[in-house]
């Protein structure tokens, strides 16, 4: 039986919920993770492209088993066809093989100490005298209720969990991006090591098409654009379709292996990240790069920056919204400024 008891739960066990779990496991505290999902990291909603530089700074040492392609640059393509190649070496990124990558971060959270379980979705948060004390949630079929002094909400794009303290997490049809995605076999691409990316109002309303290739012919192939329908009511699948169809020197003999869709929050960061015995991370608390959509690295970093700032709280004994706000001051410190010039 588990302890039902902790410092903290992390609810989701995404990039930004295993950096949380990580960092507060390795300030010597008691944590448990939660992840809906019987598999963390299945199904991806990804296109799994992410920067050399942030792993680096985060001390992640890329692994061949989920670091799969080397980047070194991008091919970006007008709707005329024109394109711009740029080559930025061996440091420019890698696509993921991210169904292994979220288990890899597990893997050092819980090599730190932190507790995980699956298959266990947080339904709602207990309250105390106005502090958050832990969530109630069920686990095949049992209804558990899981005592902490802080609750890290890391549950994703459609993050409940936070609306249930007041914070309002939920995106506006202006600033949600709708993606959808094959990864395909198959592709003949004349440059396996760059990102391609294809912009054009006609190809991708307000987004772009990218290819991101994971080697050996396979790649994800997908398309951002605005959540709402076009004026001439195609989908973001309807869009896809055509482009793939539109390129038969790169997609003649290939075949999708794959489907994955899901949203992007682009708009600004939340107003609120914390409240007394709570916090708010990742995609939960739209941390994305508004020009591209990325936000494996943002996540990863509020992450750290949260499980940080809880791990003093609770060596403090002081878990309110004033001591927890350290937590967004250093965030806004590192990326407000530079996110918000992007939008
Ligand atoms: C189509 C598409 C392509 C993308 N491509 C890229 C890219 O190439 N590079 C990049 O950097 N970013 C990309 N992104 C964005 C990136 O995937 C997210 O920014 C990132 O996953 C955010 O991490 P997170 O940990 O905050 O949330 P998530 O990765 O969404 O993790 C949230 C976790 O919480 C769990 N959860 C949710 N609710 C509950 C609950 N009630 N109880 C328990 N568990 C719960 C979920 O199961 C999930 O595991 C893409 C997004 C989409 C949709």
């Amino acid at each position: 039986m588990m302890n039902r008891e902790y410092d903290v739960i992390v609810v989701g066990a995404g990039p930004a919920g295993s950096m949380a779990a990580k960092t507060v496991a390795e300030g010597k505290h008691s944590v448990l993770v939660l992840d809906k999902k019987q598999e963390i990291g299945t199904p991806k909603r990804c296109a799994e492209g992410i920067n050399a530089r942030v792993l680096a700074s985060l001390d992640i040492k890329p692994d061949p088993r989920w670091a799969i392609n080397n980047i070194r640059g991008a091919v970006c393509y007008s709707p005329s066809g024109n394109s711009v190649n740029t080559d930025l070496g061996a440091m420019g990124g890698y696509v993921l093989e991210r169904k292994i990558f979220e288990k890899h971060l597990a893997t050092q959270a819980i090599k730190k100490g932190a507790r995980y379980m699956v298959k266990t979705n947080a339904r709602k948060v207990l309250k105390e005298n106005g502090f958050v004390k832990g969530v109630k949630a069920d686990y095949m079929g049992e209804e558990l209720e899981l005592k902490s002094r802080i609750v890290i909400a890391a549950d994703g794009v459609d993050s409940k969990i936070a609306r249930d303290v007041g914070i309002d997490t939920k995106n506006v049809l202006e600033d949600y991006h709708s993606g959808f995605q094959y990864e395909m076999a198959g592709l003949k691409l004349e440059e396996e090591d760059k990102l391609h990316i294809y912009f054009g109002e006609k190809i991708a309303p307000k987004g772009y098409v990218w290819i991101f290739p994971k080697g050996d012919s396979v790649a994800n192939v997908g398309i951002g654009i605005l959540g709402k329908l076009s004026s001439d009511g195609n989908r973001a699948i309807d869009y896809l379709d055509r482009f793939i169809g539109s390129h038969p020197e790169i997609f003649q003999n290939a075949s999708p292996i794959e489907i994955n869709a899901g949203g992007v929050p682009m708009g600004s960061p939340l107003e609120d990240m914390v409240d007394n015995g709570f916090m708010v991370v990742g995609d939960a608390a739209h941390h994305v790069n508004p020009i591209h959509g990325g936000g494996i690295s943002l996540a990863m970093e509020a992450g750290m920056i949260a499980g940080q700032v809880a791990s003093e709280a609770l060596d403090r004994g002081d878990v309110s919204k004033k001591s927890l706000q350290e937590y967004q001051r250093r965030w806004e410190d590192k990326f407000d400024t530079k996110l918000k010039k992007l939008i």
